[in-house]
């Protein structure tokens, strides 16, 4: 008996010359975990001219997840024969990743397509400012990659004056350096049902967009415009993999090496970037590039506040300052701010750089003691904050 569990992809379509629309429909189970039956993908350029093989993907790999967790066959007319064999190979990352955790079903298709010859040795990066895309950018800035930035990911649709300030500071800084942005907005977040996928954060899957979806989904957006421009390889910045004795921790992620790097279409191949390199040493990387341009570079390392760049109050902030100030760089010519409500935290709990181990806090606690302190310095109490206390880490 066939799969009464499934999802029938509709061929997609371009509308105004910019916008992927793409109908599907459900039966069975997998349809409670979807809020509308449309997906679309903005694009910031023409993404005329584009097979369908090509343009199907950015919703492929988006729903493809959610059909494995619950088991149903995706029917497609035309499909990319190298996307097809880097799903079936990703099923089983996820598979090995979370044992316990169904990742079934097959993908039915009319016609497999081979589509080659587009590739001009260019590449693309997943830009957002912050500390990981922008180390992956300074790395591989000879290549004058295109940088690709998301709205409807970290910056949910609705908040639009959120997104122009994004957008206005990426504009800026890709017209310093030169560079091709394309912008992409999508429902590819908000058309999954992230309450009713929340069922399934057990047994080591956090939530969907964490554990699952940002890796394969956000850069299988990027698949219409790499066969537009030529783009053969694109970058994704990895989350720092490193443990805390050092070694490649490989935990459960939904950006993994087993992922990106098994992510392919066309001619077009993905690189997980940055793989083995820690907090602490993108940051050196990004202070030395500023250090060597003179630049008033502005980090945005936090998306707890919606309307300025860093909120400055909570730890990954307060984390990101005292890296940079070990750095001898002044955080408030970086986006940041000296809030005195960050002190008080600080003050008020001990544990406040819960995501820094032991060595690293002696480390920082050291090179802090080696900058000379100005008592005028609005860094004054931070630093001294720092340097007096001790960590009783397990
Ligand atoms: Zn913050």
């Amino acid at each position: 008996m066939s799969n009464q569990n499934k999802i029938e992809i509709q061929d997609p379509e371009v509308r105004q010359g910019n916008i992927i629309y793409c109908h599907f429909k459900c039966s069975g189970e997998v349809g409670e975990y979807f809020t509308e039956n449309i997906f679309y993908l903005h694009h910031s350029e023409s993404v005329e001219k584009i097979p369908k093989s090509i343009l199907i993907i950015p919703v492929l790999a988006n729903i493809a997840p959610v059909a494995w967790i619950t088991g149903a066959d995706i029917y497609v007319n035309e499909i990319d024969e190298e996307f097809l064999e880097a799903l079936e190979t990703i099923k089983i990352s996820f598979k090995t990743m979370y044992p316990k955790h169904c990742f079934n079903g097959t993908i039915i298709f009319n016609t497999k397509r081979n589509n080659k010859d587009y590739g001009k040795e260019k590449c693309g990066l997943f830009f957002s400012g912050g500390v990981d895309s922008l180390t992956s950018f300074i790395r591989n800035r000879k290549e004058q990659p295109t940088l690709i930035t998301v709205w409807g990911a970290d910056i949910p649709l609705k908040k639009r004056e959120f997104w122009n300030k994004v957008k206005n500071d990426i504009t800026q800084f890709t017209n310093r350096h030169n560079l091709n942005t394309v912008y992409l907005k999508s429902n590819f977040r908000s058309f999954l049902n992230e309450k009713n996928l929340y069922k399934f954060s057990r047994n080591g899957l956090k939530n969907w967009w964490v554990s699952v979806q940002h890796g394969l989904g956000l850069v299988g957006l990027s698949a219409p415009l790499t066969y537009k421009n030529g783009i053969k390889k694109v970058y994704f910045a990895s989350t720092p993999l490193i443990s805390k004795d050092n070694k490649l921790s490989f935990v459960a992620w939904g950006s993994h090496p087993s992922i990106e790097n098994n992510l392919k279409w066309g001619e077009t191949e993905v690189e997980l970037d940055g793989i083995e390199l820690n907090r602490f040493e993108k940051l050196e990387i990004i202070a030395n590039y500023i250090r060597d341009l003179n630049y008033d570079l502005k980090l945005r390392v936090c998306w707890k506040s919606n309307n300025e760049s860093n909120c400055s109050t909570c730890e990954k902030c307060a984390r990101t300052m005292a890296m940079l100030l070990i750095e001898g760089l002044n955080p408030s010519e970086h986006g940041f701010d000296m809030d005195n409500s960050l002190l008080q935290r600080m003050k008020s709990n001990k544990r406040f750089f819960a995501k820094i181990n032991k060595h690293q806090w002696t480390m920082i606690q050291h090179k802090i003691s080696e900058i000379i302190h100005n008592i005028d310095s609005e860094y004054y109490e931070f630093c001294n904050w720092i340097l007096m206390v001790k960590f009783k880490r397990k």
